[in-house]
């Protein structure tokens, strides 16, 4: 009966953790070896059509790693593959953890290189590390940071040292170097913020191959800036999420202008200063037509600057930035109009961002570069000033 129970729990654990049409690539009892074969895909389609997600055992996570090194990705499951697609798909972390934890627990299908014991403490060791509890769900990419900046070998975690015996046998990979090589180069690919990977070109394809994440190409950059400069200029409204009106600010103060390389910002500004009658309309995050050539502008038009976590921060700063303007997402306001009301309204860079970060630091998810000042950001400062004249206002 209590076995039961716990099936039942478990087994609604994981589709809740695929909710809101989600469709779920699963863990339980999908690999029997790092390599991997998936026999159990469930599919839910929604409104918005179907995301799968993945549920993974993290050791699966740092088998995927030890696989790059050893140059040797066509051994990846299914579910890597799903996150090498698109590695911001949600990406849901289960483990035998048992207790309190055992509602997520997947049963010991995919246990390999030892006991029920070892394979335990090996997943738990890496959740210590990345200081993630089973069950999570996060965007892949979020996760893949945290394992890539905690976990610089996996001695300890995937060996049994000392310790080894029949009950464990630790990976034969363990100590071959293979995580070491493919963690240098994931971080080498990785693009951590706005400003990384800026010199990354198509003749840089073929090297990062193997890599899960790859950058946006500087050629597809500068294409997608060209297009969307355009679009701005036959647009009946330009479409900018909330906060980064600010950031255009914090530019402007920084005497960035166009052609601005990450983002159209820059550009924005200077149009909207010669076209009196531009406009603006509200988008719901991050809109191509600012974005376009950011290297943290995924395939889905989804931002994932600060390591994916940006996702949550810049949401935040936006409905923040929209409650004091008192705006809606979709509305449509005079530009010169606009960032006149945001001028009064908003006079320090702290008070929406500044504390969007406060009491915690990396790798939390609340965590951002911009988020720990408590005194408007200098080039706030200036760019306010500065604009405030371009656009009529007495501060
Ligand atoms: S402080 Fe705020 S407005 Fe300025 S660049 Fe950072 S996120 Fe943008
Ligand atoms: S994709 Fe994100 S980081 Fe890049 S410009 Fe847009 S909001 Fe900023």
């Amino acid at each position: 009966m209590k076995k039961k129970i716990t099936e039942i729990s478990r087994r609604r654990f994981i589709s809740n953790s695929a909710c809101g049409g989600l469709a779920t690539l699963g863990a339980t009892g999908m690999l029997t070896s790092c390599m991997g074969t998936d026999n159990e895909i469930k599919k839910e389609v929604s409104d918005q059509g179907v995301i799968k997600s993945v549920v993974i055992r993290p050791y699966q996570l740092l088998c995927a790693v030890c696989n790059i090194g050893e140059d040797n990705t066509a051994a990846d499951s299914e579910k890597i593959k799903a996150i090498r697609q698109n590695p911001d798909r949600p990406v849901t972390l289960v483990c035998n953890a048992g207790d309190i934890f055992a509602y997520q627990d997947p049963g010991p299908a995919e246990d390999m290189h030892g006991s029920f014991e070892f394979n335990r403490k090996r997943d738990l060791e890496i959740l210590q590390r990345i200081d993630l509890p089973p069950g999570i769900t996060l965007p892949g990419r979020i996760i893949l940071h945290r394992i890539w900046d905690s976990i610089e070998s996996v001695k300890g975690i995937c060996d049994c040292g000392e310790m080894a015996s029949e009950s464990c046998k630790g990976c034969p990979k363990a100590n071959s170097g293979f995580y070491e090589k493919g963690r240098e180069i994931s971080l080498l690919y990785a693009v951590p913020g706005w400003n990384s990977q800026l010199d990354f070109t198509e003749a840089d394809l073929q090297g990062a191959q193997n890599a899960i994440i790859v950058p946006r190409t500087k050629e597809e950059r500068t294409a997608e800036k060209e297009r969307s400069i355009e679009a701005m200029k036959k647009a009946k409204a330009i479409g900018v999420r909330p906060h980064i009106l600010l950031c255009a600010i914090c530019q402007y103060g920084l005497g960035d202008r166009p052609p601005f390389e990450t983002d159209n910002l820059p550009e924005m500004i200077q149009y909207i200063i010669k076209n009196p009658e531009a406009k603006i309309r509200i988008a719901e995050a991050a809109d191509w037509m600012m974005c376009a050539p950011c290297p943290s502008l995924n395939k889905e038009g989804h931002c994932y600057n600060v390591k994916g976590r940006a996702g949550l921060t810049s949401q935040l700063r936006d409905v923040r930035v929209l409650h004091k303007l008192e705006l809606s997402y979709g509305d449509v306001i005079n530009a010169q109009e606009l960032y006149r009301r945001i001028i009064e309204r908003i006079p320090s860079s702290a008070m929406i961002c500044g504390s969007i970060s406060q009491g915690v630091e990396d790798p939390s998810v609340w965590d951002d570069e911009c988020g720990h000042h408590t005194e408007s950001l200098p080039e706030f400062v200036r760019g306010r000033k500065e604009l405030a004249k371009e656009f009529g206002v007495d501060i």
